[in-house]
């Protein structure tokens, strides 16, 4: 890549100018380990490397379930660890979501159990101050500073739990607790939606706490730095393999084992109706199989389909939509002729949508990327709806002067 001048220059990072290329940055993340906020300082030979590839795994899962995010492309293979990113005009915080209590949290609440779990997830902001020690902040005081809009601190809070969740999800996969996690958001500095916020900066082995079997003394994070009593080549040895073994887990999250939705319609009266509902599953980013029978008339027709379905597929992760009305045979022929998930939906009742989301939901089970998309989408539904409130009660337009009030 072209790098061009310095931006910025953080304790484990640098940003640069990509010639050419106002709209995007190059991050490199360096061999140092800290904390304390820098009062310990290390430095572990090919760190950079390996923080670069655990954040371009992370960001590019994050992107495939469609967070908007400040990653483009770069940093997981033998690319100098260069991360190309849009360029943000970043905030001073750190957002951090907790699942399980521990760390500052459980310091600051002693009456909660270590490793209480914590429903709904905790999420605190923290300003980003190493000479105060990244202080915790109110909502009121990020206004009062005018830090960010109350709709970017919503925002924020929904981009950083769903973040949480997504890669609890993937880690819940390899029986590994995430505890907590720490991120943090730009505004796109220029280019297309200038001005909107992305999550940004690094999610790497420092920005989460994680525990293997839910055990700490297994734990495999930044705390076993943070927590040593004197730094040893031998301590900085082991804690490199722990980020290695990280790195390397982290690289099968956005490994797409691909779903497939198999609908199968009751009857020619059922096309259109298909072809609605196939919209509505595009959404996850499903692939799909079409298949017309009629359970009433050939029900053997319909449960050859279905075995047939079932063994070409056998490397997918198959579920069987049958689109049928209320009294049909359809469901249990497909139900008892496959070992497969099957979801019954009658388009008499409407729910396209709702449907779609059934069958995301069992393919979700063991894919974060579809995990990742339902929770998303149900996100953009709800800001719809905030959205379409304050447009319904926007104040009216000022009057224009000399405009007479009945
Ligand atoms: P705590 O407030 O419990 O110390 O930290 C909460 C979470 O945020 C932990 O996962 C921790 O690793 C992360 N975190 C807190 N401060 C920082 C920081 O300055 N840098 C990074 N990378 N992560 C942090």
């Amino acid at each position: 890549m072209r790098k061009g001048h310095e931006i910025a220059r953080g304790k484990t990072k640098v940003l640069y100018e990509l010639e050419g290329q106002p709209d995007m940055a190059v991050v490199m993340q360096g061999d140092a380990i800290t904390a304390g906020d820098g009062a310990r300082r290390d430095v572990m030979d090919g760190k950079g490397r390996i923080a670069a590839q655990t954040t371009s795994r992370v960001f590019r899962l994050l992107n495939l379930c469609g967070l908007p995010t400040h990653y483009h492309n770069g940093g997981e293979d033998d690319d100098n660890n260069e991360m190309l990113v849009r360029r943000c005009q970043m905030l001073p915080l750190e957002v951090v979501v907790r699942g399980i209590a521990a760390g500052s949290f459980a310091r600051r609440h002693p009456d909660v159990p270590r490793g209480a779990i914590l429903a709904p997830r905790v999420i605190e902001f923290f300003l980003k101050d190493d000479a105060n020690h990244d202080p915790l902040i109110t909502q009121a005081e990020i206004l009062a500073r005018r830090i960010a809009t109350p709709d970017e601190i919503s925002t924020m809070s929904e981009y950083a739990r769903i973040t949480y969740e997504i890669l609890a999800h993937a880690w819940g996969r390899r029986d590994v607790a995430l505890v907590d996690l720490k991120v943090e958001f730009g505004r796109l500095a220029s280019g297309e939606n200038k001005g909107s916020l992305v999550l940004a900066d690094v999610i790497d082995n420092d920005s989460w706490r994680i525990w293997p079997q839910g055990r700490e003394d297994l734990a495999l994070d930044k705390q076993n730095y943070r927590n040593l009593e004197t730094v040893t080549d031998e301590a900085l040895d082991r804690i490199k393999d722990d980020y290695e073994s990280v790195s390397l887990m982290v690289s099968s999250f956005p490994q797409l084992r691909p779903g497939i939705v198999a609908i199968i319609l009751d009857g020619a009266e059922y096309v259109d109706a298909g072809e609605t509902f196939a919209r509505a599953l595009g959404r996850f980013g499903l692939g799909l199989a079409r298949q017309v029978t009629t359970a009433g008339r050939m029900p053997d027709h319909a449960a050859t389909m279905a075995a047939s379905l079932d063994a070409n597929f056998k490397r997918h992760r198959l579920v069987f939509a049958a689109v049928c009305g209320a009294g049909s045979a359809l469901p249990a022929i497909l139900e008892h002729t496959t070992g497969q998930p099957v979801v019954r939906f009658d388009p008499a009742s409407g729910g396209f949508d709702e449907a779609a989301l059934r069958c995301a939901k069992v393919l979700a089970l063991d894919d974060t990327v579809v995990f990742g998309r339902t929770l998303l989408l149900d996100a953009q539904a709800r800001a719809q709806v905030l959205a379409l409130n304050a447009q319904l009660n926007a104040p009216p337009p000022p009057p224009q002067p000399g405009t007479a009030f009945a």
